[in-house]
């Protein structure tokens, strides 16, 4: 959990007049770092755990006891509870209970309980996955069909045994498979033109991996045979995700969609309405959103409700999928959207390679479902808004998360209800009731602790850019469902000037300057990510971002971790010819330290020099045209790119030093970012990519964007065209 402010000014027109965001980002089930240990189960049997009777906050280490231990006062509300006869400690000579030491809820801000009987809505058990395939013949012929078969065949017996899973494909109707018990596969199809119905009722269809592995594995065999015979172009995608519904309506569950062509045909069908003419105008939001009136907003709601968990991958060579109607489901039920471009048979290496580790993450990785969460702040601070895929209802704040994965950081502004008094401490608590994988209900308690101040400098100084970038990132992707793209990046920019106005307003000392630009310590980048985040896939202008490209950016960026959205912004570059024997070695605490970045301006881009950028979905390796043939020997076995089409280069393992190195870049980039597998793509100039690859390198100039120093001077026109009016 991050604060985009650790220390938080007292008073309510303070902050707004600060124009800073005062945010928390929390991603409950993040992976812990070995060094942590794993995180601790606390079990308070029948009665659950001790909570707050008065704002139901749980206990944590902020709880103060008092009156020997016989009391404690809540540190969110303020209330004195009577401490529960069997959770009684006396208290030391420090004010500390004896055994605080020993009580993970009492020593760690992050904890599980386990949650009692009446936490639960019905009993919790593991949930069903259902995987709905494509078949049409564009998915067979490309060969997409067959590698998610073969990634499944691979992943699926390595999952839990008490795993229940099914398998449906669809093309112009809906196919479901059945194997009896005498071994026999039969498969049962629904026409697309009928009532989406279920041939058998679910608990037919879905096998538990640990009794029916044979039965799965032997459709698995089976099924690119059975769709060879398939001569079906158009499919009803609507049709198949609504009967997955009835499939999972009952128990929930989770829903992996693997979709190719645009579905023409059945209930929630769709149509090309990708138009670049529409780009940049106020019609170009309509394609961030389902289109109106075809049920795919309803049956997001529908499956939430019926705590089904979708996630979706889109597979696409250049033509449109409308990743925007599909996304809707995957947002709204807490699920993750891929999406796999370039899906032709010649780089098939490359993205069924892609799909397969990201397949295997998305099932492998902590996964909790029917999730609840609700924040909590301390007296004088409330949640304000919520910016994240699932929402509560208006005037709850209780917010329904069917799927909720190791990956997904979620994140609130919050706001003062009251004045804070000065230099007391602030809370904000986290909680995430939910079932584990294995069917356990539990709640995660994050706790967090933060200082308010009078002093406005404080406030500067504690921000946290990294966790504000995040902020301001998902504040974008909101806004762009009301505003055009036009005037989002200019209430980005104008943000950035509000904070830096203030600070320099309210904090900077009389005798600087008036012709110098005041930045914050903390927030000293932030005009260069304030420019990056303009020029983002997300935000900019122009048409080399797809709508579907574009929409898959805004369901990646509105689920992003903190860890993740800087290098989104502000891409990494390093220089692969500079690596040393000591680059990428353990810290440790077991992870590698990366190299220092270079900046991103194609003038550090030395024609002798071989660069890796990262941009937190994919990772590139642009290579000078004045390379050393020996060192591209090394490194691509290859001696010149004279006369190469780069998009079939590969980086091999090889067993000498320039490969050893990259190679370690490469890994100890994928592996900071576990959500998705970056696939390196090699080029150089007047490679069709490069226009792809100078878009981000954002410091400088672009046909319509202002380079980074035009841009500073640009904002410090704006601040002292402020203090002038
Ligand atoms: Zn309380």
């Amino acid at each position: 959990m991050r604060l985009t402010l650790n220390q938080v000014i007292n008073t309510g027109e303070l902050l707004t007049s600060s124009g800073m965001p005062f945010a928390v980002v929390a991603q409950p089930l993040a992976e812990v770092p070995p060094c942590d240990g794993p995180v601790p189960v606390v079990d308070f049997g029948d009665l659950g755990p001790v909570r707050c009777e008065r704002c139901r906050a749980y206990v944590n280490p902020f709880f103060a006891f008092n009156d020997g231990g016989r009391s404690y006062t809540c540190n969110l509300c303020g209330h004195v509870n009577q401490t529960p006869r069997d959770y009684y400690c006396e208290i030391d000579h420090n004010g500390y209970r004896r055994d605080h030491r020993e009580r993970a809820e009492l020593c760690r801000g992050l904890c599980d309980f386990v949650a009692p009987a009446e936490y639960q809505a019905r009993p919790p058990r593991p949930p069903p996955i259902v995987v709905l395939l494509e078949a049409s013949i564009a998915s067979v012929t490309s060969g997409i069909f067959h590698a998610v078969i073969a990634s499944l065949g691979a992943i699926l017996p390595t999952l839990p045994p008490y795993t229940e899973f099914a398998l449906v494909t669809f093309d112009e109707g809906v196919h479901f498979y059945h194997v009896g018990a005498e071994g026999t596969l039969r498969t049962m199809s629904v026409p697309d033109n009928t009532e989406v119905c279920l041939p058998l009722p679910p608990s037919a269809l879905l096998m538990r991996l640990g009794d029916a592995l044979d039965h799965v594995e032997q459709i698995l065999k089976a099924l690119p045979e059975l769709v060879t015979h398939s001569q079906k172009a158009d499919t009803a995608f609507g049709s198949a995700l609504q009967a997955c519904h009835l499939l999972l309506e009952k128990t929930g569950g989770r829903l992996l969609c693997f979709q190719h062509v645009l579905p023409v045909l059945g209930h929630m069908k769709l149509q090309q309405r990708d138009d670049v003419r529409l780009y940049g105008t106020d019609k170009e939001r309509a394609l961030f959103a389902p289109p109106e009136g075809t049920g795919w907003e309803a049956l997001a709601k529908e499956m939430a409700k019926a705590q089904v968990c979708v996630s979706s991958f889109h597979f696409t060579s250049s033509a449109y999928v409308d990743v925007a109607a599909c996304a809707i489901l995957a947002t709204r039920t807490g699920g993750q959207v891929y999406l796999y471009q370039s899906c032709v048979p010649e780089q098939r290496d490359v993205w069924a390679l892609k799909l397969e580790v990201e397949l295997g993450r998305n099932l492998r990785r902590d996964f909790g479902f029917e999730g609840v969460m609700r924040f909590r702040c301390s007296k004088g601070l409330s949640v304000d808004e919520y910016l994240m895929g699932c929402t509560p209802p208006p005037g709850q704040m209780e917010v329904d998360v069917p799927g909720i994965d190791a990956d997904h950081a979620f994140a609130v502004t919050l706001k003062h209800d009251d004045k804070l008094e000065d230099g007391a401490p602030a809370y904000v608590q986290c909680a995430l009731l939910y079932t584990t994988s294995a069917g356990q209900r539990r709640v995660r308690v994050l706790t967090l602790g933060l200082q308010s101040t009078s002093a406005m400098a404080s406030l500067y100084r504690y921000a946290d850019l990294d966790a504000l970038l995040n902020v301001m990132l998902r504040q974008s992707i909101a806004l762009a469902r009301k505003q055009n793209m036009h005037q989002v990046r200019e209430s980005v920019v104008n943000a950035t000037v509000k904070m830096l106005y203030c600070y320099r307003k309210m904090c900077a000392s009389a005798s600087t300057a008036a012709g110098q630009l005041i930045l914050p310590e903390s927030l000293k980048l932030l005009p260069l990510y304030t420019l990056s985040l303009t020029k983002n896939g997300v935000l900019r202008a122009g048409t080399d971002v797809r709508a579907d490209e574009r929409n898959a950016l805004m369901a990646a960026g509105s689920r992003m971790p903190v860890a993740s959205s800087v290098a989104f912004v502000y891409p990494r570059l390093f220089g692969v010819h500079t690596l040393d024997e000591y680059a990428c070695a353990l810290e440790a605490d077991g992870t590698p330290r990366l190299p220092s970045m270079t900046s991103l301006s194609v003038e550090k881009l030395e024609a002798d020099g071989a660069f890796l950028l990262d941009d937190a979905t994919a990772l590139y390796l642009w290579i000078g045209r004045g390379v050393p043939a020996a060192f591209l020997e090394q490194l691509l076995r290859v001696r010149t790119l004279e006369g190469y089409d780069c998009s079939r280069l590969r980086v091999p393992t090889l067993d000498n030093d320039v490969s050893i190195r990259a190679n370690r870049l490469v890994n100890a980039v994928r592996s900071q970012r576990p959500q998705l597998f970056q696939s390196v793509r090699v080029l150089t100039a007047k490679d069709p990519l490069e226009g792809r690859f100078l878009s981000m390198l954002t410091e400088d100039r672009a046909q319509t964007a202002m380079s980074y120093v035009e841009f500073l001077c640009h904002v410090h026109r704006q601040i002292q065209q402020k203090f002038t009016t």
